[in-house]
């Protein structure tokens, strides 16, 4: 195996590729007009991205006679949601950790709360008219060191004890070949549930939806606070929206929040997108559109793209201080970014060789149970929505349909599910947080790195890796 760089081809930053294809696919459109002046309106929601777009469509479709507007800090789709890995799949491979978080049948109903939300995904991102590369094929993960053999049995036998056998179908050697060869690869599950899609394009096509539904868009319109009453105020730079329900769907900027800084940590993923290599992606007989993703804790996620090109991902970027979300770690670490790239060099060796169009970062909200959760602030009618823990695609549409239940005070199947009624575990204080996380953080990779070239990592990593399990936490365990 050649010696992998420890800097990538291209230093990190924004936009993502999928960000500004989707901007010069639209023709670069003008913004929407930013607030100017004082609106009043039955619902007023921050944050253009899934969770935003999603909400504003379902209130729409559900109570027509809401009147509904939507801020955005900058241009709907610039965050998270335009610059993911364009996975799609609910919670089917989350059974594991959901079960003992959860329980059985919690577990059971958000997975099959992710299967309705990858129907409405999958109705929307193929109607007539829209180009958003919606690719459905199932969900492949990988072992691709020996030490991560053993996570393809606790995804069978979990599958099997729940009574849903075949939503986690195990793959030897010679079946995962038959979906990608790579000579890294070891055996593997089969998840029949996943899809691709282009994140970006995604996000605008909800943009032009929400606008042809009615909703009122305000882009480069960030909102500086917020005050509860009756109704609720929101100011912003140049405006203000008088609104008796508010939803907070900023997604990182939330941790800040007083009620939501003890459950959610601010890491990082990163991606890179490839130069079109189509012929080199036949070769190694990747010929249909599974997602694949490695069996580590700090993943690697990666997928094809409808033009021949790969995007692989590494979720081992950097964590944040006290969820401060300017730190430029989160979008311009080099060491995150070359992890990324030695993961496509790894991973894929057919690809040595092939250009790197890209490289971004960007912030996740991971929760104390890596699972998204959506409540209204006790005793105002200000609702919110995030967690999501760098898996949020499928996700933000069920955040979409909680959070319009919650603005409607109404129990039905979305604000029934655990992800609006469980009891949240409270992480570490700061500066423990941090300062563990990055100690945790450093353990586990080193062990993974370790792992992947048939070692053994030191003393101290292990012991670091070791520290979440010791003190019972639901994150950071592998
Ligand atoms: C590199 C990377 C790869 C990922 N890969 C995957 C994947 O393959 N599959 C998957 O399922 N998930 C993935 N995720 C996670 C997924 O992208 C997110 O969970 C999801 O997009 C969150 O959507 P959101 O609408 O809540 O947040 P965002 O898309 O971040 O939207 C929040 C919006 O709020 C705006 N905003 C913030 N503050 C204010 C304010 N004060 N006023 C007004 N607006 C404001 C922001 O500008 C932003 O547009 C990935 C994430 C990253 C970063």
């Amino acid at each position: 195996m050649p010696q992998l760089s420890d800097l990538p081809s291209t230093s990190p930053g924004d936009p993502s590729w999928w960000f500004s294809d989707a901007m010069r696919a639209e023709g670069n459109e003008p913004a929407s007009p930013a607030l100017n002046g004082q609106i009043t309106v039955d619902v007023a929601i921050v944050g253009g991205g899934f969770t935003g777009l999603w909400t504003a469509l379902a209130l729409r479709e559900r109570a027509p006679q809401l009147s509904v507007a939507l801020i955005e800090a900058s241009l709907c789709g610039c965050g998270a949601s335009g610059k993911n890995g364009g996975k799609v799949h609910g919670y089917w491979a989350s059974l594991a950790g959901m079960a003992a978080n959860i329980g059985a049948d919690g577990a059971l109903a958000v997975a099959r709360a992710g299967t309705r939300a990858q129907d409405a995904i999958r109705a929307f991102a193929t109607a007539p008219g829209r180009d958003v590369w919606w690719r459905e094929a199932g969900n492949v993960r990988v072992a691709a060191a020996p030490a991560q053999d053993a996570k393809i049995k606790l995804y069978a036998d979990t599958a099997k004890r729940l009574g849903v056998p075949d939503s986690a179908q195990p793959l030897t050697p010679e079946q995962v070949a038959d979906y990608c060869r790579s000579p890294v690869f070891r055996g593997g599950i089969y998840l029949p549930e996943g899809a691709n899609v282009h994140p970006a394009r995604l996000a605008r096509a909800l943009r032009k939806a929400a606008i042809d539904a009615g909703v009122s868009i305000y882009e480069n319109t960030p909102m500086s606070s917020v005050v509860a009453g009756s109704p609720n105020r929101i100011s912003t730079p140049r405006g203000e929206i008088i609104a008796r329900e508010v939803v907070l769907a900023t997604n990182i900027e939330l941790a800040k929040r007083p009620e939501i800084r003890a459950h959610v940590s601010v890491f990082s993923s990163y991606a890179l997108m490839t130069e079109p290599a189509p012929d080199k992606l036949a070769a190694m007989g990747w010929n249909r559109d599974e997602g694949i993703a490695d069996l580590r804790m700090f993943v690697h996620y990666f997928r094809k793209t409808a033009d021949g090109r790969v995007l692989m991902g590494s979720g081992s970027g950097p964590i944040s201080f006290g969820g401060n979300t300017q730190d430029p770690s989160l979008t311009t670490d080099r060491a995150s970014a070359a992890r990324a790239e030695k993961g496509l060099r790894r991973l894929l060796p057919a690809l040595a060789d092939v250009g790197i169009a890209k490289i971004w970062g960007g912030g996740i909200d991971v929760s104390s149970d890596r699972l998204p959760f959506f409540r209204t602030v006790p005793g105002t009618r200000i609702h919110y929505g995030c967690g999501y823990s760098g898996h949020g695609v499928n996700p933000t549409y069920m955040g979409g349909q909680c959070l319009a239940s919650l603005v409607l005070g109404v129990k039905d199947e979305w604000s029934s599910l655990p992800l609006c009624t469980r009891d949240l575990p409270a992480l570490p204080p700061e500066p423990f947080r941090a300062v563990g996380g990055r100690l945790v953080r450093w353990g586990i990779i080193g062990c993974e790195e370790a792992e992947e070239k048939s070692e053994s990592a030191g003393f101290a990593m292990r012991a670091a890796a070791a520290i979440p399990k010791l003190f019972g936490l639901r994150i950071g365990t592998r």
